[in-house]
């Protein structure tokens, strides 16, 4: 069977968050996901029926190719949940390959690392905290599996969020860089300043997504 994904949009546009947040990345948004996220920012790649385009390997590649010619160094494989595509695994092995592209996942936590730890990607994990409504879904057993160039993203809807994740970093320790990313227009990014500082969570750090600030935060595409 040919490998084929269920390509959402493409773009080039800047990180927005993650361990190169302000670097240029070719995203590859995927359809369909696992979760349904309270304030999900991407619902409408997220269904049985999101829009999307049946693309082959062979077509992934020639996009990546030409962002590789026009400088960009990065490629984010998103969503949706991008580890959900059946043949993920070979598109990462020929991204990193063939172009030399540094590939990162951006994985919503709720999909086991196992499989993908000897892949050559760089993962920014999400842990979906109660505001989400999604956290039962987590599998705390891929923070074992983190290394220190991956991250974990924990997205803060409320200020029982901040505290819950504090919670989940003592008892987890994952060894790799920890951000704390306000939910847009549902926590003051100041707030979470305080609660780090009255909390002493110096082992977090704060993370706007940049691209809500640059751009119309409903804009797709950016
Ligand atoms: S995991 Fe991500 S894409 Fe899926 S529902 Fe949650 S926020 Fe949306």
């Amino acid at each position: 069977m040919s490998s084929t994904f269920k390509l959402a949009e493409h773009f080039i546009s800047i990180n927005g968050e993650g361990r190169c947040a302000g670097e240029l990345a070719l995203f590859l948004r995927f359809a369909g996901c696992n979760l349904r996220c309270d304030w999900c920012d991407t619902a409408w790649a997220c269904g049985k029926d999101a829009p999307c385009e049946i693309v082959g390997l062979p077509r992934l590649m020639q996009i990546a190719e030409d962002a590789a010619a026009q400088g960009v160094r990065n490629v984010t494989l998103t969503g949706g949940e991008p580890l959900l595509q059946a043949h993920i695994g070979e598109l990462i092995d020929r991204l990193g390959k063939t172009l030399g592209l540094r590939v990162e996942i951006e994985t919503n936590g709720a999909v086991p690392l196992e499989p993908f730890r000897k892949c050559g990607a760089v993962f920014t994990m999400d842990y979906k905290l109660p505001s989400s409504k999604m956290e039962q879904h987590m599998c705390t057993e891929n923070f074992a599996l983190l290394r220190e160039w991956d991250c974990v993203k924990f997205v803060c809807g409320s200020r029982a969020d901040v505290f819950r994740a504090k919670e989940i970093a003592e008892q987890f320790e994952p060894q790799c860089p920890m951000y704390l990313s306000p939910v847009f227009g549902r926590i003051d990014p100041a707030e979470i300043v305080e609660i780090m500082k009255e909390q002493k969570m110096g082992s977090f750090r704060l993370q706007l997504q940049l691209h809500k600030f640059i751009w119309d935060p409903t804009a797709r595409g950016v």
